[in-house]
């Protein structure tokens, strides 16, 4: 059916005279109760309204708030839905999940588009699709049980649920010329929203693959045969200038160069400082917010870290179990609020701790500053970020940590025995390597990681002995210094890198690390730095490793032997540990049945050398410079 204005109006007035449960029961409460209300407005107005015979709608509406706000009473929901409402489902949830998000964002090589893109859709995720639907529908904000990472929850009147999923199909390609989302609606009963609604959000999720796999349209550009193509993407005919370069961009470029001047993401990041008035000072050093910008590209990052870059992805570890295991629409609205909040806290104050603004080398126009970092993607439960090679562990590695602590605060506490953390995937790289490539690297690294974080989870439910240990996140690492964009495979990678000799029977690497593994490999680094071990004897002792076992074995011995008396000291408590474990002989660790079987950390540890901040014996300075 249509909704014609004046319909729109009087659901909005509907809603208005419900503003008493928003006070009283919450938001989700007034999500559900205005949805009822406007769904008998529109039965009403279609002719298909049946009053019962007794009962008192304001009254039972009261009841149903009470019971989806926080510890209300529990009406009869199923028997409220009957009478009123009929066979029927009185309300649809409505799911929509952006499509092909990565080949949009990565598209171009240059970061302003990248950014730009990002950010487009993130708006129209976090706010502009919520304006379009209110001002097209009449849609109250709060039908939108959950927005974020290029998704959506929302519970609507059955009666309204295709025209919200068809105007959100609609306005997708509409902003972004070139983007689409795909949304599906399904009709839910009372009952299942209020304490079935994992099992409701699990098959939404079934069948939104579904339709995805079933679409067909897409936005499609008529190319001149001799139409000039688009300097950054290559992919559309050209349209027009933008800004001062000489370039001939298409629209949908153009678009999204237009959208990274914008600065949601870094006004975030300064409301998120103002709340921590220390570490806004420590890290402004004097400047002023007002003058500081985005890097302009990733080299004025690099420089920071003599020309690399860190690339960090990391995301929650099973998040979709929890949401399934979520039993009320008030109980997912909390933990999907608490989960971002908890990831977007963790980033931010990673950043400023470890981070700090830079001055331009020179200004442009208002600008004098920059951020030395990039935050190409950080919604729902995933974050991609670029900051400088020289401190980009640190980042990644407390951000993850702060977001493992903060459990209690995100899980209801029914399921606070489960694992919680965040699995990552952190790559250093070159500044001028493309943006596509280290996504599409980390994704690997990252799937490295998530692949063991559950196989010790799996592990650790079936094998006794293994339940005390808590079980952990995984993370997973790659230095590329290679100047050429590799075409391979991380796996690959690793056995070119690390697997030296013909013999087969030695792997340089332990990758990847438990986070608290990781964690020590990191600080042990950062001490050795701190402890005055050089450049050279790292880059001789790492030859080293790759001469073969017995071979390394002497001549690492002999280089630790001749080190002087810090450094050494650092390292004994390594040597000391790996004589005590079983399967082991320094600097090796036989893996037995595994190929190849002998393993060591220790290459690992002097890869990381580079990348880490020297540490004064325990604790120190961990600033970037
Ligand atoms: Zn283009």
């Amino acid at each position: 059916m249509s909704t014609p204005t004046s319909y729109k109006d009087r659901l909005s007035q509907v809603c208005d005279e419900l503003n008493w449960v928003k006070e009283q029961f919450g938001e989700v409460a007034y999500a559900v109760v205005s949805a009822l209300a406007c769904q008998r407005l529109l039965l009403m107005a279609a002719g298909k309204w049946q009053e019962p015979m007794a009962g008192d709608w304001d009254a039972e509406l009261s009841r149903v708030a009470q019971t989806f706000g926080e510890g209300g009473e529990a009406a009869n929901l199923a028997d409220f839905e009957k009478r009123w409402f009929g066979a029927e489902a009185a309300l649809a949830l409505v799911s929509a999940d952006t499509d092909k998000v990565k080949s949009y964002v990565y598209e171009s090589a240059k970061i302003p588009e990248v950014r730009g893109a990002s950010g487009l859709l993130q708006d129209l995720n976090e706010k502009e699709t919520a304006e379009e639907l209110h001002k097209r529908l009449g849609m109250p904000p709060e039908w939108i049980i959950y927005a974020g990472g290029g998704s959506f929850l929302i519970v609507t009147p059955t009666e309204l649920a295709d025209q919200i999923a068809a105007e959100i199909a609609r306005l997708y390609p509409a902003k972004t010329l070139t983007a689409t989302i795909t949304a599906i609606s399904q009709p839910v009963s009372l009952s299942d929203l209020h304490s079935a609604l994992g099992e409701q959000v699990r098959e939404l999720g079934f069948l939104l693959k579904v339709a995805k796999l079933q679409r067909k349209v897409m936005p499609y550009f008529d190319t001149l045969p001799h139409g000039e193509f688009c300097a950054v993407c290559n992919i559309r005919p050209a349209r027009e200038r933008y800004g001062d370069t000489p370039d001939l961009l298409c629209a949908s470029c153009t678009q999204k160069r237009k959208h990274s001047d914008k600065r949601r993401m870094l006004n975030k990041f300064i409301e998120f400082l103002n709340g921590e008035p220390q570490l806004r000072e420590k890290y402004f050093r004097g400047a002023s917010p007002e003058a500081a910008s985005w890097a302009e590209t990733l080299a004025d990052i690099g420089q920071l870290g003599d020309g690399y870059v860190g690339a960090i992805l990391a995301d929650g570890d099973d998040i979709g179990q929890f949401v399934h295991s979520l039993e009320t629409l008030q109980e997912y609205h909390r933990f999907a609020h608490g989960l971002e909040k908890a990831i977007e806290e963790a980033v931010f104050h990673s950043l400023a701790t470890h981070l700090h603004c830079h001055p331009l080398s020179s200004p442009r126009g208002r600008w004098t500053h920059f951020h030395p970092f990039e935050i190409i993607a950080l919604g729902g439960d995933d974050l991609f970020l670029i900051v400088p090679a020289s401190i980009a562990f640190e980042v990644g590695l407390s951000i993850v940590e702060e977001f493992a602590q903060a459990k209690s605060c995100v899980l209801p506490s029914d399921l606070q025995d489960h694992h919680w953390g965040m699995s990552a995937g952190f790559l250093i790289c070159p500044d001028h390597f493309p943006i596509y490539f280290m996504r599409a690297i980390t994704d690997e690294l990252l799937a490295r990681a998530k692949q063991e974080t559950r196989r010790k989870l799996y592990t650790q439910q079936r094998v006794p002995s293994e339940q005390a240990r808590e079980p952990e996140s995984y993370i997973d690492f790659l230095i590329l210094k290679g100047a050429a964009t590799p075409r391979r495979h991380v796996e690959e990678l690793l056995s070119v890198l690390y697997e030296p000799g013909e013999r087969g029977d030695v792997r340089l690497t332990e990758r990847p690390y438990p986070l608290s593994r990781f964690r020590e490999l990191l600080d042990l680094a950062g001490q050795l730095k701190g402890a005055g071990l050089s450049r050279t004897q790292v880059q001789a002792m790492a030859q080293a490793l790759y001469r073969g076992r017995e071979q390394a074995t002497l001549e690492i011995l002999y280089r630790l032997s001749r080190l002087p008396e810090q450094p050494r000291r650092v390292l004994d408590d390594l040597i000391q540990q790996s004589l005590r474990a079983e399967n082991a002989l320094f600097p090796w660790t036989e893996h037995p049945g595994a190929r190849p079987p002998y393993r060591t950390t220790f290459l690992d540890l002097l890869e990381l050398y580079e990348f880490v901040q020297p540490l004064q014996g325990e604790g120190g300075d961990d600033d970037a410079s």
